[in-house]
């Protein structure tokens, strides 16, 4: 599905690309991923405890913005869940105390009751107004306690998510007490703490004026870090929708819950989204955080294509889901105390996991996890140095606290680049199969062509063999024609072919009114000649005389037949007696010419002609001028041969 190819297969040019960049051997960073997590639980097993030194006063100067009252701070624990405020004032040394720790006290989970106790001092010359703030939202009870002039504990109202809105004397998305400092006197405070989530404790006091002007401004980084990706989810939702490439789903899913994950953890959720739902909001931390994972955990395996590119990693992400989904249903059973430490630590492996399993498809070819690595790196490293500081290995930061925000946002950006890379890719190769597929429509298209051409061509050889043949059948007939309507002998036109020809031209001279001429001629002593020299020489002297015959009948209109035996017949067409009787004497007097000479003799040859001439009427038929010059001849042989007679 993406621009994967499998092991050595097909090394491309940006596969190359790819392997020039590679961050280094996935086994390198399996190894550097898993001693991290080891000491990561090192750490875990061998959490830090707090020995009790002297209780220290909390100076704020005049010029103090804030100042961490965790410096001088004390607590211990109640396990009977029944100590009050009156009773730690009046026995305060009965109890176990120890030192907080400086920077921030993370006292990861417990039933217990929490008691926290501190002193602050002033050095204004003016009473001030300070603002007293606890920004972890999960905390279920939060009552401070002021110890005045008299040694009263006198509470100065209750926040956590356990107390309703309605009841928390300033609504805001971190926990607040605004109190007032007298100039250069000591006040001492007591905190009581219950919870069943992580007890997370950022303690601030700040200069109200401060305090406002620094929330705005987080506020305001927190909304830009909300709209960014917010934003990101929306527009990937919608790529999804048009594109059903689930990768988009499952991204921009994600992105909800990491969303909703930031606003439980910023306490926006808490105000803003669940309202006064305390059971949600014990759970936000565990349910979004896995969920986030959940989503997380399917969006890898969607978008570096893992069904096919890494079955075995396709499964193990499967039952790292169900893993996901157990643990998520169990927290809310069994309590987040037992399972969210484990659910931190699974999300460490999991990013863990990401990155060298990104790192290997990059590795291997598969261009998609190259932002991908990345973009879960950027991720890992925040979520470490946060689980890490919320387990209390490190302090409790500006820099801890907002690395996994940091963490989140670059990731969300990269893994937006890493889905538009993709996009771009398979837009790419997809140009690429339409570019194929026109070369082959245009290939196909060529064949088709050339295959009509060869059709063309092979057609027009056939029509032209048939047109050839077609010819020659013509000529052969025209052949067979002529050799039906002429003489062997003679090679003049024969008996059969007169027949037809004298009765269309009598026809035509008669329509046309014009006079025709029939010749007769006849061979004299013509048994003498083939008794003499026999018949081939007959023949020969046939022969001669036809083309004695031929000589004087070449004019348009002129048409010499063999009869049969030795008699010819000779038509001429508009011609008068006087004009036939001419012609009859150039052919007798050529026949007269002809010397044929055999053995030493010359064979004598003449022939009689008789003529009929008419312009042909109703009154003669054609049969009665043939007759007539047949007659003529019988006058020309009787009065002597060699003569010509006219009808
Ligand atoms: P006349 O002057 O009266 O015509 O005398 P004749 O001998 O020519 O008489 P007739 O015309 O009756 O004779 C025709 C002879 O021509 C008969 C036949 O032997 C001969 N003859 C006819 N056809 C052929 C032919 O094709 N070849 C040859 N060698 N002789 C032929
Ligand atoms: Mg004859
Ligand atoms: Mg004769």
């Amino acid at each position: 599905m993406d621009c994967y190819s499998k092991g050595g297969e097909r090394r491309t040019s940006f596969e190359a690309i790819t392997l020039k960049y590679s961050i280094g051997r996935p086994d390198r960073v399996y190894a550097f991923v898993s001693v991290a997590i080891l000491i990561g639980f090192v750490f875990f097993v061998f959490r830090p405890s707090y020995a009790f030194e002297k209780q220290q006063v909390t100076s704020f100067l005049e010029n103090d913005e804030s100042v961490s009252i965790l410096k001088g701070a004390s607590y211990f624990w109640d396990e009977t869940n029944n100590v009050t405020a009156d009773k730690i004032v009046a026995q305060r040394a009965s109890f176990q105390w120890r030192n907080s720790p400086k920077k921030s006290l993370n006292l990861f989970y417990s039933d217990d009751t929490l008691w926290l106790s501190f002193f602050v001092i002033s050095t204004s010359r003016n009473m001030r107004m300070i603002v007293l703030e606890i920004d972890w939202p999960f905390i279920d009870n939060i009552e401070l306690y002021r110890v005045d002039n008299d040694r009263l504990a006198v509470r100065q109202g209750m926040q956590g998510d356990h107390v309703l809105t309605h009841d928390r004397p300033l609504k805001n998305r971190a926990y607040i007490f605004p109190q007032n400092l007298e100039s250069q006197k000591q006040v001492e405070f007591l905190m009581k703490i219950t919870t069943s989530s992580l007890i997370l404790l950022p303690i601030e006091l700040w200069d109200a004026d401060a305090y406002w002007e620094n929330e705005t401004a987080t506020q305001t980084l927190l909304s830009l870090f909300f709209g960014l990706v917010i934003v990101m989810g929306i527009y990937n939702f919608g790529v999804w929708f048009y594109t059903r490439d689930v990768s988009y789903l499952y991204y921009s899913i994600f992105v909800a819950f990491v969303s909703l994950y930031e606003a439980s953890i910023t306490g926006y959720g808490f105000q803003y989204l669940w309202l006064d739902s305390a059971w949600l909001n014990d759970h936000a931390l565990v349910l979004f955080a896995g969920l986030s994972f959940l989503v997380g955990a399917l969006f890898v395996d969607a978008f570096l294509g893992l069904e096919e590119a890494n079955p075995i990693m396709h499964k193990a992400i499967g039952f790292l889901v169900i893993l996901y989904a157990a643990f998520i249903l169990f927290s809310f059973f069994v309590g987040e105390v037992y399972v969210a430490p484990l659910g931190q630590y699974m999300g460490l492996l999991l990013s863990a996991g990401t990155i060298v399993l990104s790192a290997h498809e990059w590795h291997k070819g598969n261009v998609a996890a190259r932002y991908f690595t990345v973009a879960w790196f950027v991720l890992l490293l925040g979520t470490s140095v946060y689980t890490l500081m919320l387990a209390g290995h490190i302090p409790h930061t500006i820099f801890t606290e907002s690395v996994q925000r940091v963490g989140i946002s670059l990731e969300v950006l990269l893994l937006s680049f890493a889905l538009g890379d993709r996009f771009n890719r398979q837009r790419q190769m997809a140009k690429q199969a339409t570019d194929i597929s026109l070369h082959l429509a245009t290939e196909l298209n060529r064949s088709h062509e050339e295959k009509i051409r060869i059709q063309a061509q092979a057609q027009q050889g056939l029509e032209d063999k048939v047109e050839q043949r077609t010819e020659e059948l013509r000529e052969a007939k025209k052949r067979l024609e002529l050799l039906s309507i002429t003489d062997q002998l003679t090679e003049l036109k024969n008996r059969r072919c007169f027949d037809d020809c004298y009765t269309s031209e009598y026809k035509r001279a008669f329509r046309s009114r014009s006079s025709i001429a029939v010749m007769m001629i006849d061979i004299d002593h013509f048994k003498r000649v083939n008794d003499t020299y026999g018949h081939l020489v007959g023949d020969e002297c046939i022969r001669r005389v036809a083309q004695a015959i031929h000589i004087h009948s070449q004019r348009p209109g002129d048409m010499a037949f063999r009869y049969g035996g030795e008699e010819f017949v000779v038509l001429l067409t508009d011609t008068d007696c006087g004009g036939s009787g001419n012609v009859a004497q150039l052919i007798r007097q050529e026949v007269e010419r002809i010397q044929y000479q055999y053995n030493g003799a010359v064979v004598g040859l003449s022939v009689s002609i008789g003529i009929a001439t008419t312009i042909p009427s109703d009154e003669v038929s054609e049969k009665n001028v043939l007759q007539q010059a047949d007659d003529a001849l019988y006058q020309a042989k009787k009065n002597g041969r060699n003569r010509v007679e006219v009808a």
